[in-house]
């Protein structure tokens, strides 16, 4: 047939916005479009951080696709995505291929490693429901097996690599579940250690200077003990080495020391920088005008030239714009521009507690822990309504 294939690669903030987008703007069969995820749910990348530590469910984090999504106008593949083949305009899945006239790359990001030694083989990372599930099960265990064996002190030591937002929520979230777990577990608070090891002179580099210190003053009284200034040089099957030679005996380390773009990204040919493809104003890669590419695999730059770091919050903004350009595209018209509209960014800091920086205000503890709530429900409600507010909001 003549109607234009499109195909979304990834069910993540960019690849849901496109696709609910497209399904509200495309006329009836003015083109088929296809959503392919590896998995039949869509997970809150944002929460993730939660259910790692095990302070909220997974059932809180993730939603099935076709709750969100029109399945009599979008085709919805499960399927793991292994090559995208630029030249032949095809994307080669698991189990079979599909052709495209317009692609929309937005597969996420993947954990850069820096080529740290041992750090792929013995740290964790927060990316997926799959991914913290075995963070969480894997903390439990340590409690399990301290109890069997009380000289094994390093079961009690947790390390988190980086200062980040994501290292941040987590480091926070962690420090909330340890004394549930020293409790259900019979164990001495004191015995437990929570590290969070920065390389940076800060932590949450970048970040406003007076709620950084804010935010580890919370952190600090639940017992997060900061390495700020100190590179994690190497990960083994006992802990972690400092640069300064310093080792932490430990059998959880969790890595949230950055993110790259995706590898099928670079193995598909596109100029990238630490896996991000450097995309044109109107979102489309560099000599493809068919294909799009949104979010964490999308390098973009900010008036003063500096790029834009990758969030949910970019992510959903593009999926809407290209979106908007794919349309246009197939009816012959001009695009648009892509302008970001920075709305703030709202970290938490586990129970009651966060720091914001929006509106041009900074805000601390229970305001701010209640905007990272509207943040949340703002979400669901775009992508799913009031019902999806009822069923996944966390209201308390
Ligand atoms: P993703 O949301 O990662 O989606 C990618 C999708 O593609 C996933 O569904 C994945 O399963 C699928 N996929 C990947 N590879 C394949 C494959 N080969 N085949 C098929 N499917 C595949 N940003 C904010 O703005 N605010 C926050 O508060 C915030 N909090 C965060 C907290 C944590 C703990 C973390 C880790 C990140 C946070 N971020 C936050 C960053 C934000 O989550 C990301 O920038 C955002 O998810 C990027 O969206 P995306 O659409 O590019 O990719
Ligand atoms: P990041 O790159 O922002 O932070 C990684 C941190 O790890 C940096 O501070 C870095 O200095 C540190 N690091 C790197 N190598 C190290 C080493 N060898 N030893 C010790 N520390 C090391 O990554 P992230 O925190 O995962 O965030 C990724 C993106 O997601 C960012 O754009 C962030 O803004 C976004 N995010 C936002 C929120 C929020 O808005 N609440 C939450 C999480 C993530």
């Amino acid at each position: 047939s003549t109607i234009p294939k499109i195909v979304i690669l990834g069910a993540g903030y960019g690849g849901i916005l496109t696709a609910q987008r497209l399904q509200k703007e495309l006329n009836y069969n003015e083109a088929d479009v296809t959503l392919v995820n590896r998995h039949d749910y869509h997970y809150f990348t944002t929460h993730l951080h939660m259910p790692a530590a095990g302070t909220d469910s997974i059932e809180h984090t993730r939603v099935a696709i076709s709750k969100l999504i029109d399945e009599f106008k979008i085709d919805l593949v499960k399927s793991n995505v292994q090559e995208i083949r630029l030249a032949d305009k095809k994307v080669v899945l698991q189990d079979g291929t599909l052709s495209y006239d317009y692609l929309i790359i937005a597969l996420g990001g993947e954990p850069e490693s820096f080529g740290i030694p041992g750090l792929t083989e013995y740290a964790m990372t927060i990316r997926s429901i799959n991914s913290v599930r075995l963070i969480r099960q894997h903390i439990e265990y340590q409690f399990a097996m301290y109890k069997m064996d009380e000289s094994r002190t390093d079961r009690l030591n947790f390390v988190v690599g980086g200062a980040g937002f994501s290292g941040i929520e987590f480091v926070a979230e962690l420090a909330d579940r340890i004394p549930q777990l020293c409790k259900e577990y019979d164990v001495d608070p004191n015995f437990v250690n929570v590290y969070n090891v920065e390389a940076a002179p800060t932590a949450l580099p970048g970040f406003d200077p007076e709620l950084v210190e804010y935010a580890m003053d919370v952190l600090k009284k639940k017992g997060v003990q900061f390495k700020i200034g100190v590179a994690i040089k190497e990960c083994t099957p006992d802990g972690v080495i400092l640069a300064t030679g310093e080792e932490i005996k430990s059998q959880t380390v969790v890595w949230t020391g950055g993110i790259r773009g995706n590898r099928l990204i670079e193995a598909a040919g596109f100029e990238t920088a630490r896996g991000r493809v450097k995309i044109d104003d109107y979102l489309r890669a560099p000599g493809h005008d068919n294909v799009f590419i949104i979010g964490d695999n999308s390098l973009m730059f900010n008036p003063e030239g500096r790029p834009y770091p990758p969030t949910a919050q970019i992510a959903m903004q593009q999926g809407v714009t290209c979106a908007q350009n794919v349309v246009a595209s197939i009816r012959g018209k001009d695009l648009k521009k892509f302008v970001f509209s920075n709305k703030g960014t709202v970290a938490s800091l586990g129970k009651g507690e966060a720091v914001a920086s929006a509106f041009g205000k900074k805000y601390k503890g229970w305001v701010a822990a209640q905007l990272k709530k509207l943040v949340d429900m703002r979400y669901l409600f775009i992508i799913g309504g009031i019902p999806l507010v009822l069923k996944k909001g966390r209201f308390f």
